[in-house]
């Protein structure tokens, strides 16, 4: 039955019905997102039906029920606050669901017809037709409204928006956000109500999630979510560990001066006098005129809100002057005088193509899903590879999915999740099964194995691997491996990139790498032909073709190149970056066997009885060895003139800090990092990144971060530089 040819029909049973279906389904979501703060669908998601509904009682009125999500706003208040009464009802935003420029025109021809049709009003008041209306355009900050009353200038009331009309007294927790004056500046009226957003920054997010990974606690994903569940805690010392930011902008009531007149006639006067009193107001408020600007306005922030520090789900349109907002007037829970204009959704669905494997930097085999293109905020996205905080769903991305990719905060598209209803019944196999079919890295051949325990599939060719070599250069040379001081990023990274180095080796050879390419000898060739002083010619050559690189610092970097050639073995197998193998381990590997022979043919068995080695650590240097072209960049290295003095295994002694592990955390008072390190290594103890129930001490400075924590959580004994030195020197 088409509405337009019986305009006037009742619903039909399947009209009424699904109507019924989305009042439960919205007021469920409703429930999870407002109440719980743990939506279970994405917002796009909930608009649509949302929308659905709203068109629905648009055409039959009587399918509008009380308890439609259309006619009320937000969601049941949480125990244990005080119920506060607004005394100016805090209204929802109407959202244009066309998130075109279209979106800004038709608000814009809806306001005039309104206003046009009371233009029975004083003639200086009503708008001709060919009048364009005065906006204020802002962002639409992404966290949870918020009244503040103040008294006298001092803040007496802070309340959450609730329903609308009765919110949730939470002043003490809104006393902990700095950005909430508690007292007001200047010439504040006697009483007032100023509404605004609570919203959570992406680096204090951050901050809270770097807790919450050294917890072992799962991450907070939604800065929303976060920032409402935060001011809703009941335990107020909660919020002043969050940093949790404040956005003013509006005042629930316009303050009138001592002659009765309103002290302002203008949003745009308010966000000024809100500016002035205290209030950070943002500042990418713009007063605007007519459609053309507000669509201008809506690009423009589209295109650079990725680069702001805070999440915005789109812009908001509000009537300037005040006196055409009372006639606009407000209808069920939005005013007619704002709108919220959102950008195209950023979180869409995409069929996946195909299904690669990407080698990262440290080794870790991930699937890149190659999708059918498809735009996210902004961008035409065809590759994602498939990071996430839920590895093992990730992996489950298979050949005919439908993913859900989200373009959020930053740039890079993520994938959200599989959609798994949509699967068809031909999907294809999942991505462990590409990598166990080949068991192989697909940039160098190199073995592929998963740790007991791990998630992740990794590559074991660290030195000689193609998407590794930045990585493995990098960390050869540092300071506590082979030393190469003035090998940092950025040259490491022209060198790689110019094909001047491969693998560590060629560091040692500048220069030589290509020439012998162009005449199709192998290096050991020409270097045979050349004498020692070329070689150096050459390399001089080739490091003064690169960026910022002048005659002495070419010789400079050459020198320490030279320099590092005499090491130690320790510093020699740190330097391999063989995986779990750090410092204390290289070390002890190194007394254990004396030479590097030997740790190279050692079994998993012979391995194990070196001391604080377990059985993830034997078979990572084991499987390390056991590939040929990692022993064979050793044999390049060793030939480059790699050497440390010869030694014995040392007899094993006992020292004070044999077999204990030990954390630091903060700025000791007189040892830095290294030495306090190198001491604890001395004494035979291991100095370990992270705090678990098997380390011994945690050695704690000033400012002491989440690392602290954790020990008194799990009852790890924490000592000062003070205590350490005692444990050292045996004294303690
Ligand atoms: P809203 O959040 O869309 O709009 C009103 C709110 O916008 C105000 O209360 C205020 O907090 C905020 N706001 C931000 N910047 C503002 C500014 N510059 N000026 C004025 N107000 C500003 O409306 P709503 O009714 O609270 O919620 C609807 C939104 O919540 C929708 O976006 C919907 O997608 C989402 N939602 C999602 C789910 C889910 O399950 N995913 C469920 C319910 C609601």
């Amino acid at each position: 039955m088409n509405r337009e040819i019986w305009p006037n029909r009742p619903p039909t049973p399947i009209e009424d019905a699904r109507a019924a279906e989305l009042r439960r389904i919205l007021n469920h979501y409703g429930h999870a997102y407002y109440a719980l703060d743990k939506p279970e669908v994405l917002d796009a998601e909930y608009d649509r039906l949302f929308r659905e509904l709203q068109e629905l009682e648009q055409s039959f009125p009587d399918l509008r029920m009380p308890d439609s999500p259309t006619q009320r706003i937000g969601g049941a208040l949480l125990e244990g606050f005080k119920p506060v009464r607004h005394r100016v009802p805090m209204l929802s935003i109407k959202t244009v669901t066309d998130t075109q420029a279209s979106g800004a025109i038709s608000f814009d021809q809806e306001v005039k017809k309104k206003l046009w049709n009371t233009s029975h009003q004083p003639a200086e008041e009503a708008v001709g037709e060919s009048e364009e209306i005065e906006y204020v355009a802002e962002l639409k900050f992404d966290g949870l409204a918020m009244s503040l009353r103040y008294e006298d200038g001092v803040l007496v009331q802070a309340a959450t928006r609730g329903d609308g009309e009765i919110g949730e007294d939470v002043t003490e927790n809104a006393r902990k956000i700095s950005e909430i004056p508690l007292r007001l500046m200047a010439d504040y009226p006697e009483v007032l109500e100023v509404r605004g957003e609570v919203y959570i920054r992406h680096d204090s997010l951050e901050a809270i999630n770097a807790k919450q990974r050294a917890l072992g606690l799962p991450e907070l994903v939604n800065p929303r979510n976060t920032a409402a569940g935060t001011i809703r805690q009941l335990d107020s010392s909660i919020v002043g560990q969050r940093r949790l930011s404040f956005f003013a902008y509006s005042v629930a009531e316009v303050p009138t001066l001592s002659d009765g007149r309103a002290m302002f006639d203008t949003h745009w006067d308010a966000l000024t006098a809100l500016r002035r009193w205290g209030f950070v107001v943002c500042s990418h408020a713009k007063r605007l005129t007519g459609a053309s600007q507000l669509v201008m306005f809506h690009e423009e922030v589209d295109r650079i809100r990725h680069t702001f520090p805070y999440d915005i789900d789109g812009v908001v349109y509000k009537v300037n002057k005040f006196e055409f907002q009372r006639r606009l007037r407000f209808r069920a829970r939005e005013p007619n005088w704002a709108v919220a204009h959102k950008f195209a959704p950023e979180e869409q669905p995409a069929l996946v193509m195909d299904i690669d494997i990407q080698v990262g930097r440290t080794g870790k085999l991930t699937p890149v899903a190659r999708l059918r293109p498809v735009k996210v905020g902004g961008v035409t996205v065809s590759n994602v590879t498939a990071h996430n905080d839920d590895e093992a769903l990730c992996k489950d991305i298979r050949v005919g999915d439908t993913v859900i990719v989200r373009r959020a905060g930053d740039v890079i598209p993520e994938i959200v999740r599989v959609d798994i209803e949509k699967r068809p019944v031909d999907v294809g196999a999942p991505f462990e099964t590409y990598v166990l079919l080949s068991g192989r890295c697909p940039i160098c051949d190199s073995a592929v194995v998963r740790e007991e325990g791990e998630v992740d599939y990794r590559c074991t060719g660290g030195l000689f691997c193609g998407a590794q070599r930045k990585e493995a250069i990098l960390h050869y040379a540092q300071r506590r491996a082979l030393d190469i001081e003035k090998v940092g990023e950025k040259l490491v990274e022209q060198l790689i990139d110019r094909g001047l180095v491969k693998v560590a080796s060629d560091l040692y050879r500048l220069g030589l790498r290509s020439r012998a390419d162009s005449r199709g000898l192998t290096i050991e060739q020409l270097s045979a032909e050349l004498t020692d002083d070329e070689m150096r010619e050459m390399a001089i050559q080739s490091l003064t073709a690169l960026d910022r690189m002048g005659d002495l610092s070419a010789q400079n970097v050459l020198d320490a190149i030279e320099r590092s050639k005499d090491t130690t073995l320790p510093r020699f197998l740190f330097g391999l970056g063989i995986r779990h193998v750090g410092e204390a381990t290289a070390k002890e590997l190194a007394r254990h066997f004396g030479t590097l022979e030997r740790i190279i043919g050692a079994s998993v068995k012979d391995l194990l009885e070196v001391s604080d080695i377990g059985p993830t650590v034997a078979q990572s240097i084991y499987t390390f060895f056991a590939q040929a072209h990692n022993r064979d960049v050793i044999k390049e290295l060793r030939k480059c003139g790699v050497s440390w003095p010869k030694s014995e295994p040392a007899p094993v002694v006992s020292k004070p800090l044999t077999g204990k592990t030990l954390v630091i955390t903060g700025t000791l008072p007189s040892l830095s990092r290294d030495e306090a390190r190198d001491l604890i290594e001395a004494a035979g103890g291991k100095v370990a990144g992270s705090v678990s129930k098997k380390t011994s001490f945690v050695v704690a400075g000033t400012e002491a971060g989440s690392k602290l924590d954790r020990a008194l959580e799990l009852g790890v004994a924490v000592l000062d530089e003070t205590g350490l030195r005692g444990l050292l020197d045996g004294s303690a």
